[in-house]
């Protein structure tokens, strides 16, 4: 009897011991020493075949100076001569899209017009001037749906406005990578009214603004009322910008100086058409 209970009991320890390691070799996988998963994940990512090395293309040199159409906008909505609505500047977004163009950012702009240079043939820089809200609210999500970049010139002095975007607004377009920013001065006064110290104010300000609180070095400016004049010129270098803008009416080169490029206005109620034919140059 006592030899039967035994027997039984020594079963019983057997099961036990092989129901454990059942279980604890099901459960194993959750509990891998740090080592162990580190390999595991190492095998893993052996596995996978290497993500390609994008090799960055290099820009064609142009043979003629080259010509760059400068778009300006300003509010994305109704009323005015300034403001373009919203199913225009969609039309002209499609546009672009359609016909493979390039949107600058202010840096390859500037990478542009100082090695005379392109990525390919068709480019263009979208400029919006002002920070309406409505670059926000009506304009970016075009930009987005397209995937095409525009530069937005900020009058640092009317961040707090209503109708003007704000700061973290502005840090938020930025984050989406369609949008840049670059200085419209502190006030929006006209420049070639202003003494030097004054107009240097308003350059270095708005300049230190948008560095601080968007962690860039802004590089471009762009005159309100494309007003500037030689000390402009001057103090616009003198403050560390690359280039500056104005509102004259043309296509830009860097003929008409570093700090004077021209610009394309977009008008409410221009046509598809003519905005084709606005922006297009032969940059051989
Ligand atoms: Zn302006």
């Amino acid at each position: 009897m006592k030899k039967k209970w035994g027997l039984l009991g020594g079963c019983l320890v057997l099961i036990a011991l092989l129901g454990g390691g059942f279980w604890w070799s099901q459960s194993r996988p959750t509990t891998l020493s740090r080592p162990a998963r580190h390999n595991r994940i190492k095998q893993q990512a052996v596995s996978t075949p290497p993500a390609k090395t994008v090799k960055a293309t290099p820009w064609i040199k142009l043979k003629q100076p080259l010509q760059l159409p400068i778009l300006m906008y300003h509010s994305i909505s109704s009323g005015n001569q300034l403001r373009v609505p919203k199913h225009q500047f969609v039309s002209e977004m499609a546009y672009l899209k359609q016909h493979h163009y390039r949107t600058f950012t202010t840096a390859e702009a500037i990478r542009a017009l100082t090695t005379n240079t392109v990525p390919q043939k068709k480019v263009v820089w979208i400029t919006l001037d002002d920070a309406y809200k409505d670059n926000l609210t009506n304009g970016l999500p075009v930009l987005e749906k397209y995937n095409l970049h525009a530069t937005i010139n900020v009058i640092t002095g009317f961040t707090h406005k209503r109708n003007h975007l704000s700061l973290a607004q502005m840090k938020r377009m930025k984050a989406t990578g369609h949008v840049d920013f670059a200085s419209h001065t502190v006030q929006h006064l006209n420049l070639d009214e202003l003494t030097a110290t004054q107009q240097k104010q308003e350059l270095v300000n708005s300049k230190h603004w948008l560095d601080t609180h968007l962690d860039q070095r802004t590089q471009m400016l762009c005159y309100p009322a494309g007003r500037a004049n030689a000390t402009t010129h001057r103090l616009a270098k003198q403050s560390g910008y690359q280039l500056a803008l104005t509102t004259q009416e043309g296509v830009a080169t860097l003929k008409q100086g570093r700090y004077n490029l021209s610009r394309l206005r977009v008008t409410p109620g221009m046509t598809t058409a003519t905005f084709a034919d606005l922006i297009t140059v032969t940059n051989r």
